[in-house]
């Protein structure tokens, strides 16, 4: 069980339970949306590019997104496995995906749904804060660093995401539903999809997820 995508709505708690996967199983977490914010950061041609599609709540086009995957893909700590984390977002994606693991004899262990009502993610979403530098994750609403705005693990700044603002979280599920939940039924068919119910706690989830990966 060591090449895992994770899916489900912006807010879900992919990221968390990515990070804590990662952890566990010592394999990377690929998060595309991290790569992306990284590039917009330090300026890069990418990150030019990338901006205003982010910015708007819309994917980012697949050529950039898959240049990414492809170059991530073939380091050297994905031997033993990863944790894809918001890629794919649409069937091109997961076909192109499928294609690139097909051609190297290899195919994906498990696709993990985790899966959230729309108003609890549009409140978790909104009261999200992101350190700017290690993607560290705070919520307003719990007891944390938050309130000094200075990030518990790297002593960075925490920032609330542009595209967490209210109007570009509708926009993105929007987004979500359309492009990316057809890939539930792909993944269905290929006999690889697990659901997990993503309004329990973290570590409800995360030994729910652990328990179908044994
Ligand atoms: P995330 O951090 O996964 O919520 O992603 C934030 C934003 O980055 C998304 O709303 C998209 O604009 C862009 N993005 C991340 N991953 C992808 C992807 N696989 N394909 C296209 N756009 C993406």
């Amino acid at each position: 069980m060591n090449k895992l995508v994770l899916i489900g709505p912006p807010g879900a708690g992919k990221g968390t339970q990515a990070k804590m996967l990662s952890i566990k199983y010592q394999i990377p977490h690929i998060s595309t949306g991290d790569i992306l914010r990284e590039n917009i950061n330090r300026n890069t041609d990418l990150g030019r590019r990338a901006e205003l599609f982010i910015e708007r709540g819309q994917l980012v086009p697949d050529v950039l997104v898959l240049e990414i995957v492809l170059d991530r893909l073939h380091f050297e700590d994905c031997k033993a496995g990863y944790i894809l984390d918001g890629f794919p977002r649409n069937l091109s994606q997961a076909l192109e995906l499928n294609k690139i693991l097909s051609s190297e004899g290899e195919q994906l262990s498990a696709a993990i749904l985790i899966d959230a009502d729309r108003d609890s993610i549009i409140r978790r979403i909104t009261g999200r804060r992101q350190c700017e530098s290690c993607g560290a994750i705070y919520h307003i609403e719990e007891p944390s660093a938050e309130k000094a705005g200075i990030c518990d693990k790297c002593g960075s700044e925490i920032i609330q995401r542009k595209d967490d603002h209210e109007k570009i979280v509708k926009k993105r599920l929007e987004v979500y539903e359309e492009q990316t939940q057809p890939l539930i039924t792909y993944y269905d068919k290929l006999n690889i999809l697990h659901r997990i119910d993503g309004h329990g706690g973290i570590d409800q989830i995360f030994n729910e997820i652990c328990g179908l990966l044994q």
